[in-house]
């Protein structure tokens, strides 16, 4: 499936030049709108939206949700985001995806305030599982594979979703006696960051990225030396999301205050340094 990395104007019927819609806030929504704005202007997300290509198949391989109690939360999101793109006038009340909250996260509660970051994954997992059961679906229709066979080997099957925001991280144990490394690689949707030393996001992510070495209490246990050893761990970057989410952690412990502070970040973000080097070669 080809991505369409750049904004569309052909496919926008809201007066160019116009700000973005605006999202009422129905009490304590904020959380709501600030991800549904997010996701509104993630262009290719958006582009896939305004051609309606999720409903269209979902309509032609399960009905669309349309004749079964439960609706489609990838229906849902696809005719606010279109419509956000599409409705001249300076707001509007995201009404449909409020009463419909809990086919997106179940325990989230109407008029409570809920954690945007939080609310975020939900909408992505529910759109990523909604699209692959439709590929379950039109593989028993055609009687081909099932996309569990993907699973079966550890990866989850490529969707649309996944493919704007997923990406991976490199793992590496090295362990400082006999120099074996140990890899691991994670899926990724979007990387947590910690602020309490950072006042930027490129300081941020420096931090993340550092190596760390396990010493003392905390040292590695190494399966070539068979015993626990000094180590370096470092995260890499293995696969760059096509659009990168970032979560910046912005409290401090389970009950904590909340980190106000500005954190500043520019227009344009290099994440080469951060890259392991087989994938600089592969991405490069
Ligand atoms: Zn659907
Ligand atoms: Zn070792």
């Amino acid at each position: 499936m080809a991505l369409q990395m750049s904004w569309q104007p052909s496919l926008q019927r809201r007066k160019s030049g116009a700000p973005p819609l605006g999202l009422r806030n129905l009490g304590n929504t904020c959380y709501l709108n600030s991800v549904l704005q997010c996701l509104t202007y993630t262009p290719p997300l958006a582009n896939f939206c305004l051609r309606a290509q999720h409903s269209r198949l979902c309509k032609k391989l399960d009905g669309g949700g349309e004749d079964k109690k439960r609706e489609c939360p990838f229906c849902i999101l696809e005719k606010r985001i279109a419509r956000s793109l599409s409705i001249d006038g300076p707001h509007d009340a995201p009404s449909k995806i409020e009463s419909c909250l809990r086919l997106f996260a179940e325990h989230f509660q109407w008029g409570r305030q809920e954690d945007a970051h939080e609310f975020l994954r939900y909408v992505i997992d529910a759109c990523h599982n909604t699209c692959v059961k439709l590929l379950k679906v039109a593989a028993t229709g055609n009687g081909g594979t099932s996309p569990d066979e993907d699973e079966r080997g550890g990866r989850e099957p490529s969707t649309v979703v996944r493919e704007i925001f997923g990406g991976a991280l490199l793992s590496q144990v090295k362990c400082l006696s006999c120099s074996t490394e140990s890899n691991k690689t994670d899926e990724i949707m979007d990387i947590s960051l910690d602020l309490y030393q950072s006042n930027s996001l490129r300081d941020a992510l420096r931090c993340f990225f550092q190596p760390e070495i396990l010493d003392g209490s905390n040292k590695y246990s190494c399966s070539s030396c068979k015993k626990l050893s000094e180590a370096r761990k470092q995260m890499y970057i293995l696969q760059a999301p096509n659009v990168l989410v970032i979560q910046l952690k912005r409290f401090e412990g389970m009950y904590g205050s909340k980190i106000n502070k500005d954190v500043s970040f520019e227009e344009v973000l290099v994440l080469s340094n951060f890259m392991c080097k087989a994938s600089q070669v592969c991405f490069a």
